[in-house]
């Protein structure tokens, strides 16, 4: 034996020998990830915002036979339950054999994404065009959300409490909308500002009509024009957009990304990616031991505040929900559910990319195709706001994974001073809940097209599957 082959050998025992999935995966595990992906595709194409993703999740919950937890007088083993708060955010429960006060199985992504919304007082002419002015939401490049097709998505709430629902550039005949961008000819200005002020928050401005309504004394003929139509439609007036909540989001469609149709390419990965996947998880999961709980929360991308947030407390509402119906219930027994309770925060992580390589290390990196991918801690500069898991709870997972043959990376946001962030990680492990950050690698992260891997997808459900079963 040459020493050469000795030192293969002992390579191959001692390093992380990490390698993209798609070398080991089989022609029958390829099938399974491109139906699963083409299934999420189909899902993301009709859940754009977080209320249509509630309520679309909510369809295929009451399908497997969960029911909403206010309509049921108690619950035991094997009993599958949801809450769905305010129509944007869910809790989803597959009750256990084992006591809630042992602990639950976490599994927590968000459904919100960055979007233009709507001002209260969104329509006004401005030498005959009609816009809506719009405030951007969550973490955007603004320039990116110019000069693409837009779509409008959300309710309209009139005094007596009837909802109108919009949903308007999706459909074939439908109209899209966008914000206009400056011709390079006249944009040597522009050009010469930093990126981040090339275009303002101010001046998105979507797009809406250019027709006048035909009569002689009326000011602002085309925004009335738009007003009669918009009223024709929806039987609303100018007043009525004062309780709406209007989002605009790209009006393409996610689809196959690359000749090899490996990758999904679509709006609102981050993180319906790792919403779809953990719903898809729990209707699958052969709950046993712990109770399962799948998190969809809202306002992520805000800083997860106000009521259908993750700091709210109607989180902890639908725990003592459970627990008051499986006759469980005493004094302070939340608080023990938690300190028991494990968690996979479900959400997206940094994708390296070779053409922004500057700010990863490489040997800190997730890399695309390498399966779902762990980030031990979140924060900025010295790890500053963000959830740091213990190497115990790493180790459990890290077992999980591994008995199950699951692809799995541990990585890191970035690097060191170049930037961060952070999840709902944190708000649950305050609990007292054992969390780490886990989620499917993406490309363009925040932009309105992301980028993933099906290998990653497919990935990211078997591990969450597994951490509802076992963990
Ligand atoms: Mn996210
Ligand atoms: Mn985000």
């Amino acid at each position: 034996m040459s020493e050469n082959i000795e030192g293969k050998g002992l390579a191959d025992k001692l390093f992380n020998n990490k390698k993209s999935g798609w070398e080991c995966a089989t022609d029958e595990d390829k099938r399974l990830i491109f139906k699963f992906s083409d299934e999420y595709m189909e899902f993301l194409n009709r859940s754009k915002t977080e209320r249509e993703f509630a309520k679309n999740a909510k369809a295929v919950l009451e399908e497997n036979g969960f029911k909403d937890i206010s309509s049921v007088e108690s619950i035991s083993a094997g009993d599958k339950v949801y809450y769905c708060n305010r129509g944007k955010s869910m809790y989803i429960a597959v009750i256990g054999e084992k006591k809630l006060e042992e602990g639950l199985n976490l599994v927590g992504a968000h459904i919100d994404s960055p979007r233009l919304d709507l001002k209260p007082n969104p329509i006004y002419e401005d030498t005959e065009f009609a816009y809506f002015n719009t405030q951007y939401y969550g973490g955007i490049k603004k320039y990116q959300w110019t000069a693409i097709p837009l779509s409008l998505h959300g309710v309209i709430v009139k005094i007596n409490g009837e909802k109108i629902e919009v949903n308007i550039g999706e459909g074939s005949d439908d109209p899209i909308f966008t914000i206009t961008d400056l011709l390079p000819h006249l944009a040597k200005e522009q050009m010469q500002k930093k990126l981040s002020d090339g275009v303002n928050g101010e001046d998105l401005n979507l797009l809406i009509g250019n027709m006048p309504y035909c009569c002689k004394d009326v000011k602002d003929k085309v925004k009335l024009n738009i007003l009669n139509l918009i009223n024709e439609r929806y039987g609303i007036n100018e007043t009525d957009f004062l309780s709406a909540e209007l989002e605009l989001v790209p009006a393409f469609n996610a689809k196959s990304l690359g000749f090899d149709y490996s990758m999904v390419a679509g709006y609102g990965q981050d993180d319906k990616v790792c919403a779809y996947t953990s719903l898809r998880a729990i209707l699958e999961a052969g709950v046993q031991g712990k109770t399962a709980v799948c998190i969809l929360a809202d306002k992520e991308e805000v800083g997860s505040m106000g009521n259908t947030g993750m700091e709210s407390q109607t989180f902890d509402y639908f725990v003592s929900e459970l627990l008051n119906k499986s006759g469980e219930n005493r004094p302070n027994l939340l608080n023990k559910v938690f300190c028991n309770s494990s968690m996979l925060s479900a959400d997206v992580g940094v994708a390296y990319d070779p053409i922004f390589a500057s700010v990863s290390d490489r040997t800190n990196s997730a890399y695309m195709s390498y399966g779902v991918s762990f980030d031990k801690y979140t924060g900025s500069r010295g790890k500053a706001g963000g959830s740091d898991a213990n190497a115990e709870f790493m180790a459990r997972v890290r077992g999980i994974l591994e008995r199950n043959n699951i692809s799995y990376q541990v990585s890191e946001l970035g690097k060191v001073d170049v930037g961060g962030g952070g999840t709902i990680a944190y708000i649950l492990a305050n609990k007292g809940v054992e969390v780490i950050d886990c989620g499917v690698p993406v490309l363009s992260m925040h932009s309105p097209y992301e980028v993933a891997s099906k290998f990653d997808v497919y990935s990211a459900f078997r591990t969450y599957k597994a951490f509802y079963e076992e963990a």
